[in-house]
């Protein structure tokens, strides 16, 4: 009956001892965009990795829908079909083209016949430039273009909710935007994400809410606006006044534009 689509109820996790996430909670809504930022060794990527069973919690609960995945070990492989993960390094299959990358999930996972996902996957590969490279090997493509089609191939599985952790992270400077407006082109076309990124210009464009997270919690949560201009906690402060010079450089880079069906 609701519209929320995942909420993270206190959880914890810990690694040899060190309390590394002490308590988050959070809900994402249908359709809602929530970035989260915070210094690195904060518990951004564990917290990803928790929602989509990549590591598991001590204690808490994760529902997707009304269906609690946490604690589920013999069905996960359902959970994150339902869940999209894209990872700062791109991990295509270095022998297999472009294509049968983006095939392989939708049609062996959930046995989606090969001209249905190969057509779909023509027309992602073209709002995201890159219909000319369908049939191309991952090596002849640029860092950028390879985490394009990272993120076509995750939106091929169609996934409730998609996890971006630090996608452009690993990416040279000019190819930066081009990857953050494929991302932009999504949040407008409605899909619900949870992205954590050290871009704070894409950031603020492109959340519905930001969280900050310190040291394993949720130290403040609020709008962009609010968040970048007013941040609440003089550690979000110093923390935002570390990326002035960065956010100058992305204002001019990013042009957002809407060519994902929003
Ligand atoms: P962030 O993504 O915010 O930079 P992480 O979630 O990657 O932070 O890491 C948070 C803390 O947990 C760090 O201190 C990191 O060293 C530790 N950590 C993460 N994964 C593991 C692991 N598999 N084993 C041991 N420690 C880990
Ligand atoms: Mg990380």
């Amino acid at each position: 009956m609701s519209d929320t689509i995942l909420r993270v109820q206190d959880i914890h996790k810990s690694f040899d001892g060190a309390g590394v996430l002490r308590g988050v909670s959070l809900e994402i809504r249908e359709g809602e965009v929530v970035v989260i930022v915070g210094p690195s060794g904060c518990g951004k990527s564990t917290l990803l990795r928790c929602i989509n069973g990549l590591e598991t919690i001590d204690s808490g609960e994760i529902y997707l829908r009304d269906e609690k995945i946490s604690g589920r070990t013999k069905d996960l492989h359902l959970v994150r079909q339902k869940i999209g993960m894209v990872f700062q390094s791109y991990d295509l299959f270095p022998h297999m083209k472009v294509m049968d990358n983006l095939l392989l999930g939708p049609t062996k996972a959930l046995g989606r016949p090969k001209q249905d996902v190969e057509k779909d996957a023509l027309e992602m590969l073209e709002r995201v430039g890159l219909k000319e490279k369908a049939y191309a090997l991952p090596r002849t493509l640029s860092g950028g273009q390879k985490q394009r089609v990272a993120l076509v191939r995750a939106m091929l599985m169609r996934p409730e909710i998609l996890l971006l952790d630090e996608i452009t992270a690993a990416l040279d400077p000019e190819m930066v935007s081009e990857v953050l407006n494929v991302v932009i082109d999504l949040a407008r076309g409605g899909i619900t994400m949870a992205i954590v990124t050290h871009e704070m210009r894409f950031a603020e464009a492109v959340a519905d809410r930001v969280l900050f997270l310190e040291d394993g919690v949720i130290l403040e949560e609020g709008k962009p606006e609010e968040f970048f201009h007013t941040p609440q906690t003089e550690r979000a402060r110093r923390f935002l006044q570390s990326f002035t010079y960065v956010s100058k450089r992305d204002q001019s880079e990013i042009q957002p534009k809407n060519n994902f069906g929003g």
